[in-house]
Formats: structure tokens, C-alpha cells, sequence
């Protein structure tokens, strides 16, 4: 995707368009269009990076401190039980803007917001199986 058909990088050329919380040299937060719960609000890197996986060291850090200040506003700020946080990569996995974002939202008991497990947590994994996947992560990390 060009960078000037990414409306997250149209926000950021130009604030007027969202409710801009939040600003700094890397990072701007808005609110998301979309309020399930008030207080659901987005949090993205001023520079175009389709997901976390592009993302470069210093960028991440100044992403990982606004996502700690703009989560602690939210739960002062918005009625909750809790707060989600989570980023998307992809179509299967709903990531409907492709530029790297990260969503803060307040949760309620029994709101059922994206329920993680629909039908209930699946069994714990054997043994063989976790060490087996943990070996091909550790084939890349190292
Ligand atoms: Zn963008």
C-alpha cells in the first residue's frame, strides 16, 4: 500500500482528521471511530510500518511508552473492569488499516468483546508438542 492511500498516515499528515489524544516526535494516539466501549483509542507509529513486524528498535520503544502512558489515562478516564490491548497482522486476523496499530480498550465482565477462546480454552498442549515448537522459534531468535 502507498503511504498516501493509508487514511492512518492521512491522520497523521493531518490531525483534524481523528480526536488526537496524544503526540510525540514518533508516535500519535486518536480515538478509534468505532467505540464499543467510550475510550477505545488507537495508538500508532508517525512513520508507515505495516505491522510489528517491520518495526525498528527505537520506534518500538517510543510505541511500547505511549501504549503504557494511553493505557493508564484510559482506566482513570473510562468506566472498566479491565483494559485489552492488542495489535492485528492481517486479514485473518482482522487488521483492517495496514499500518501498525495498536488498539486500548476498556472491557467489562460478560461484554463478550472479542472473546478469546468462543468455545471455551482448548487443553494444554503435551509437552513434546510445546518443546517442538518452542525449537523452531529458537532456530530464527538465535
Ligand atoms: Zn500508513
Amino acid at each position: 500500500m502507498k503511504t498516501e492511500e493509508c487514511i492512518f498516515c492521512k491522520i497523521e499528515h493531518d490531525n483534524n482528521l481523528a480526536s488526537i489524544v496524544y503526540k510525540d516526535e514518533l508516535t500519535l494516539a486518536f480515538m478509534d471511530w468505532r467505540q464499543f466501549h467510550p475510550g477505545h483509542t488507537l495508538i500508532i507509529p508517525r512513520k508507515h510500518f505495516n505491522d510489528i513486524r517491520e518495526l525498528d528498535p527505537t520506534t518500538g520503544g517510543a510505541l511500547m511508552s505511549t501504549l503504557s502512558k494511553i493505557t493508564q489515562a484510559v482506566s482513570v478516564c473510562f468506566p472498566n473492569d479491565g483494559i485489552s490491548v492488542w495489535h492485528s497482522i492481517g486479514s485473518a486476523a482482522f487488521q483492517e488499516v495496514p499500518h501498525l496499530h495498536l488498539h486500548v480498550h476498556p472491557r467489562h465482565y460478560n461484554d463478550e468483546f472479542l472473546k478469546v477462546y468462543p468455545d471455551g480454552p482448548p487443553e494444554n498442549a503435551v509437552v513434546s508438542i510445546l518443546e517442538e515448537c518452542a525449537e523452531k522459534l529458537r532456530q530464527i531468535l538465535c
